[in-house]
């Protein structure tokens, strides 16, 4: 008999998750089906920059992750089939106002480049050759450019893993569920027995597990971001990402398309309505960045919810005393980067079974994921 896998969740996990269980060797012997209903979804709402090396996380369990994550990339895309609408590595230029703090910074990205081929070429820019690689900045700071940075759309890679996926042995439930004690999924249709379930629902896993009886150590953030339509830029395709120092960040996504943001706000919980004053600040944000930009350029607002542990770190793996389910949250603000990575060790596991030793990439489960009796 197939065994059967259900998937909660269709954002960056639950999609890749969803796509190797359609292409690892052994797929055929199962049927996958797959619980989203999109309501505030991170990986649809993300910036897309796929550029971890310079990041001053000192947690190297996260830099290794984040590091496979940006290296499976180009594999993944070229796999799926997709094209550079999804994922392009067109470079990322990280700037710096003062010298000192430059040197530092590129002193940081040779070492990294050491033992990871991904970053590509890294070298220093002066004012002049940012604002040459980037024609659309107003007053750019000098910075450091690696040439294997790279953004991403999200929705269109959730959307592409999926498509892909359905062809093969995946069915999608486009519907909000919850377990019971049992450990049974409840759907529209009622309750249903998978032989294994993988979690990946993001900032919503608290309320998921409850019945199960664990308390998961997860809290929502609201992000928001701008997207703009450009005058003249269709002219210069494929610019770098730009994370200048002391504004938003600035991904040109092609075909006029411009993202800045994201906002980081804690207030926000699950609330994904769009706040004026904060779009104002990040129109204020482009501006400052791109002359030619005014509130007529804006042409949308997204907005999602990002997922933190108390010590910002992701986790993934088997859920402690109920090893039926695997789960994988608490991605933050780099989950479009580790997320792929996550969702392929989770479809193998779910697939082969055993217990994978993931601790160079993360704290064991426990210290996010406790008895609710405890
Ligand atoms: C504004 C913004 C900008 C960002 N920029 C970047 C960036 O530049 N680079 C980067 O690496 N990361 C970025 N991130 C972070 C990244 O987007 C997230 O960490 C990542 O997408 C989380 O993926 P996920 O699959 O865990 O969760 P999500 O993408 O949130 O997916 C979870 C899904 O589960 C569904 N769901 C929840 N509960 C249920 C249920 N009970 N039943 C059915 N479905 C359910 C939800 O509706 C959702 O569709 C950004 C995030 C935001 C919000």
């Amino acid at each position: 008999m197939q065994k059967r896998i259900a998937i909660v969740g269709g954002g960056i996990v639950g999609a890749t998750a969803a796509y190797y269980l359609s292409k690892l060797p052994g797929s055929e012997k199962i049927k996958v089906t797959l619980f989203d209903d999109g309501v505030g979804q991170a990986s649809k709402a993300a910036a897309g920059i796929i550029s971890p090396w310079l990041s001053k996380r000192r947690n190297q369990q996260w830099y290794r992750l984040a590091k496979a994550g940006a290296d499976l990339y180009p594999e993944l895309i070229h796999d799926a089939q997709l094209g550079t609408d999804v994922y392009q590595q067109t470079g990322t230029i990280v700037t710096r106002e003062d010298e000192a703090d430059l040197e530092t910074l590129f002193a940081l990205a040779q070492d990294r480049r050491k033992t990871a081929a991904t970053m590509g070429d890294v070298t220093t820019l002066t004012a002049q050759e940012v604002q040459d690689q980037v024609p659309l900045l107003t007053a750019p700071q000098p910075g450091v450019l690696i040439t294997g940075g790279a953004r991403v759309d999200g929705g269109a890679l959730v959307e592409g893993l999926l498509a892909s996926a359905s062809k093969r042995n995946l069915k999608i439930s486009h519907e909000r569920v919850k377990l019971n004690a049992q450990g049974q999924v409840i759907t529209s249709l009622g309750a249903r027995q998978f032989d294994r379930v993988i979690l990946a629902v993001g900032a919503w896993l608290k309320e998921l597990v409850a019945p199960l009886g664990v308390n998961a150590d997860i809290r929502p953030q609201k992000g928001q971001l701008i997207e703009l339509a450009v005058k003249d830029y269709p002219l210069q395709e494929h610019m770098p990402v730009v994370m200048p120092e002391g504004e938003r960040d600035f991904v040109p996504f092609g075909h006029g398309k411009l993202i800045v943001g994201a906002t980081h706000e804690n207030d926000g919980k699950f609330d994904i309505s769009v706040n004026p004053e904060v779009t104002a600040d990040l129109l204020g944000s482009a501006q400052r960045l791109v002359k030619s930009v005014t509130a007529d350029s804006l042409t949308g607002v997204r907005v999602g919810t990002r997922a933190y542990t108390s010590d910002f770190a992701p986790f993934f793996g088997l859920v402690p005393e109920h090893e039926d389910f695997l789960v994988a949250s608490g991605l933050g603000s780099s989950g479009l980067t580790t997320g792929p990575q996550i969702g392929k060790f989770l479809a193998g596991s779910a697939l082969y079974g055993g217990t994978p030793d993931w601790s160079q990439y993360e704290k064991p489960l426990t210290t996010y994921l406790a008895s609710s009796a405890e």
